[in-house]
Protein backbone atom coordinates (compact mmCIF):
# COMPACT_ATOMS: atom_id res chain seq x y z
CA UNK A 1 0.00 0.00 0.00
CA UNK A 2 1.28 3.34 -1.40
CA UNK A 3 0.80 6.21 1.26
CA UNK A 4 1.32 9.93 0.85
CA UNK A 5 1.65 12.24 3.45
CA UNK A 6 1.96 15.95 3.51
CA UNK A 7 4.45 18.16 5.10
CA UNK A 8 3.58 20.70 6.83
CA UNK A 9 0.40 20.04 9.39
CA UNK A 10 1.10 16.31 8.88
CA UNK A 11 4.64 15.87 9.75
CA UNK A 12 5.56 18.74 10.86
CA UNK A 13 3.98 20.92 13.50
CA UNK A 14 3.32 24.32 11.65
CA UNK A 15 0.75 25.69 13.76
CA UNK A 16 3.21 26.15 16.25
CA UNK A 17 6.42 27.87 13.79
CA UNK A 18 4.31 30.13 12.28
CA UNK A 19 3.32 31.58 15.36
CA UNK A 20 6.46 31.52 16.77
CA UNK A 21 7.40 33.03 13.34
CA UNK A 22 4.54 36.16 13.43
CA UNK A 23 5.91 36.99 17.34
CA UNK A 24 9.33 36.90 16.13
CA UNK A 25 8.52 39.35 12.49
CA UNK A 26 5.70 41.31 13.80
CA UNK A 27 4.92 40.94 17.40
CA UNK A 28 1.77 39.63 17.75
CA UNK A 29 0.55 36.56 19.36
CA UNK A 30 -1.66 34.38 17.73
CA UNK A 31 -2.15 30.66 18.92
CA UNK A 32 -0.88 27.92 16.69
CA UNK A 33 -4.61 26.59 16.84
CA UNK A 34 -6.16 30.02 15.26
CA UNK A 35 -3.08 30.04 12.30
CA UNK A 36 -4.77 29.76 8.83
CA UNK A 37 -4.88 31.97 6.37
CA UNK A 38 -8.26 32.65 5.70
CA UNK A 39 -8.58 33.28 9.92
CA UNK A 40 -5.42 35.39 10.05
CA UNK A 41 -6.17 37.03 7.23
CA UNK A 42 -10.26 38.03 6.70
CA UNK A 43 -10.06 39.28 10.87
CA UNK A 44 -7.69 41.92 9.92
CA UNK A 45 -4.52 39.97 12.29
CA UNK A 46 -1.79 40.22 9.14
CA UNK A 47 -2.28 41.46 5.41
CA UNK A 48 -1.86 39.33 2.64
CA UNK A 49 1.50 40.29 2.33
CA UNK A 50 2.27 39.90 5.98
CA UNK A 51 1.07 36.51 5.97
CA UNK A 52 2.90 35.71 2.56
CA UNK A 53 6.36 37.14 4.04
CA UNK A 54 6.09 35.68 7.08
CA UNK A 55 5.16 32.19 5.04
CA UNK A 56 8.45 32.78 3.00
CA UNK A 57 10.80 33.46 6.23
CA UNK A 58 9.44 30.21 8.09
CA UNK A 59 9.36 27.91 5.30
CA UNK A 60 12.69 29.52 3.13
CA UNK A 61 15.22 30.41 5.85
CA UNK A 62 17.21 27.13 6.88
CA UNK A 63 17.87 28.24 10.58
CA UNK A 64 14.14 28.93 11.29
CA UNK A 65 12.99 25.89 9.13
CA UNK A 66 15.07 23.54 10.93
CA UNK A 67 13.38 24.82 14.18
CA UNK A 68 10.42 22.97 13.41
CA UNK A 69 8.71 20.38 15.52
CA UNK A 70 7.54 17.10 14.54
CA UNK A 71 3.70 16.48 14.93
CA UNK A 72 3.55 14.13 18.10
CA UNK A 73 3.60 10.52 17.29
CA UNK A 74 5.46 11.21 14.01
CA UNK A 75 8.76 10.05 14.65
CA UNK A 76 7.42 6.61 16.17
CA UNK A 77 4.90 5.95 14.17
CA UNK A 78 6.22 6.85 9.90
CA UNK A 79 9.37 4.47 11.05
CA UNK A 80 7.31 1.62 12.12
CA UNK A 81 4.50 1.74 9.37
CA UNK A 82 7.74 1.39 7.07
CA UNK A 83 9.01 -1.31 8.72
CA UNK A 84 5.84 -3.04 8.40
CA UNK A 85 6.13 -2.46 4.40
CA UNK A 86 4.10 0.09 3.70
CA UNK A 87 5.58 2.63 1.33
CA UNK A 88 5.57 6.37 2.66
CA UNK A 89 5.86 9.07 0.00
CA UNK A 90 6.04 12.96 0.87
CA UNK A 91 3.72 15.19 -1.50
CA UNK A 92 3.88 19.04 -0.15
CA UNK A 93 3.12 22.42 -1.71
CA UNK A 94 7.03 23.62 -0.69
CA UNK A 95 9.07 24.41 -3.56
CA UNK A 96 12.85 23.62 -4.01
CA UNK A 97 14.46 25.33 -1.79
CA UNK A 98 11.69 24.97 0.88
CA UNK A 99 12.03 21.07 0.03
CA UNK A 100 15.24 20.84 0.84
CA UNK A 101 15.23 22.51 4.37
CA UNK A 102 12.39 19.61 4.77
CA UNK A 103 14.90 16.94 3.78
CA UNK A 104 17.53 18.40 6.10
CA UNK A 105 15.27 18.45 8.61
CA UNK A 106 14.24 14.75 8.32
CA UNK A 107 17.40 13.59 8.56
CA UNK A 108 18.69 15.41 11.44
CA UNK A 109 14.87 13.53 12.99
CA UNK A 110 15.84 9.95 11.58
CA UNK A 111 13.38 9.73 9.10
CA UNK A 112 14.23 8.52 5.97
CA UNK A 113 10.55 9.33 3.34
CA UNK A 114 10.51 10.81 -0.48
CA UNK A 115 9.80 13.95 -0.16
CA UNK A 116 8.78 16.08 -3.66
CA UNK A 117 8.15 19.61 -3.96
CA UNK A 118 5.13 20.61 -6.32
CA UNK A 119 5.58 23.92 -4.99
CA UNK A 120 2.20 26.24 -4.12
CA UNK A 121 -1.31 26.83 -5.99
CA UNK A 122 -0.65 23.61 -7.80
CA UNK A 123 -3.12 20.46 -7.70
CA UNK A 124 -1.65 17.45 -5.86
CA UNK A 125 -3.19 15.42 -8.48
CA UNK A 126 -0.80 14.54 -11.09
CA UNK A 127 2.01 14.20 -8.31
CA UNK A 128 -0.67 11.68 -5.85
CA UNK A 129 -1.30 9.42 -8.92
CA UNK A 130 -0.61 6.07 -7.91
CA UNK A 131 -1.36 6.31 -3.95
CA UNK A 132 -3.59 4.35 -2.29
CA UNK A 133 -4.03 7.28 0.78
CA UNK A 134 -3.16 10.79 1.13
CA UNK A 135 -3.21 12.69 4.15
CA UNK A 136 -3.11 16.66 4.48
CA UNK A 137 -4.10 19.24 6.90
CA UNK A 138 -6.12 21.25 4.44
CA UNK A 139 -9.19 20.45 2.59
CA UNK A 140 -8.25 22.34 -0.42
CA UNK A 141 -5.69 19.98 -1.16
CA UNK A 142 -7.80 16.99 -0.92
CA UNK A 143 -10.94 17.94 -3.27
CA UNK A 144 -8.69 17.73 -6.56
CA UNK A 145 -7.81 14.04 -5.36
CA UNK A 146 -11.78 12.56 -5.22
CA UNK A 147 -10.79 10.20 -8.12
CA UNK A 148 -7.61 10.10 -7.66
CA UNK A 149 -6.53 8.65 -4.37
CA UNK A 150 -8.94 6.22 -3.09
CA UNK A 151 -8.73 6.80 0.83
CA UNK A 152 -8.62 10.72 1.74
CA UNK A 153 -7.76 12.10 5.53
CA UNK A 154 -7.78 15.81 6.88
CA UNK A 155 -5.49 15.48 10.05
CA UNK A 156 -7.73 17.57 12.49
CA UNK A 157 -5.99 20.26 13.93
CA UNK A 158 -7.58 23.33 16.02
CA UNK A 159 -6.95 25.70 12.48
CA UNK A 160 -8.71 23.40 10.78
CA UNK A 161 -12.02 22.99 13.16
CA UNK A 162 -14.31 25.35 11.44
CA UNK A 163 -14.04 23.28 8.02
CA UNK A 164 -17.16 20.98 7.49
CA UNK A 165 -15.49 17.79 5.69
CA UNK A 166 -17.85 16.45 3.15
CA UNK A 167 -17.93 12.39 3.61
CA UNK A 168 -17.20 12.38 -0.36
CA UNK A 169 -14.18 14.08 -0.02
CA UNK A 170 -12.13 12.96 3.00
CA UNK A 171 -12.55 12.01 6.48
CA UNK A 172 -10.87 13.79 9.75
CA UNK A 173 -8.20 11.90 11.83
CA UNK A 174 -7.04 13.61 15.19
CA UNK A 175 -3.92 11.87 15.75
CA UNK A 176 -1.26 10.18 14.00
CA UNK A 177 -2.08 6.83 16.69
CA UNK A 178 -5.81 7.39 15.03
CA UNK A 179 -3.81 7.64 11.52
CA UNK A 180 -1.88 4.43 12.66
CA UNK A 181 -4.86 2.61 13.27
CA UNK A 182 -6.86 3.77 10.15
CA UNK A 183 -4.02 2.03 8.17
CA UNK A 184 -3.96 -1.22 10.19
CA UNK A 185 -7.60 -1.37 9.19
CA UNK A 186 -7.49 -0.13 5.93
CA UNK A 187 -5.07 -3.16 5.36
CA UNK A 188 -7.16 -5.50 6.60
CA UNK A 189 -9.73 -4.76 4.34
CA UNK A 190 -7.57 -4.00 0.87
CA UNK A 191 -5.90 -6.25 -1.09
CA UNK A 192 -1.68 -5.70 -0.17
CA UNK A 193 0.30 -4.83 -3.01
MG1 LIG B 1 -0.14 21.21 5.02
Amino acid sequence: MIIGLDFDGVISDCGRLKSDGAKHLYGVEIPPERFKKELIVDSGILTLDEYRHLQKQIYGTREIGLTMLPVDGVLELVPKLQQEGYDLRIVTSRGEPESKIAREWMKSKGLDVHLVGIGGGVSKADACKGLDVYIDDDLDKLEPLVDVVPHRYLFSWGYNQHIKVPKSVGKRIKSWQHFYEEISSLNGKCEPN
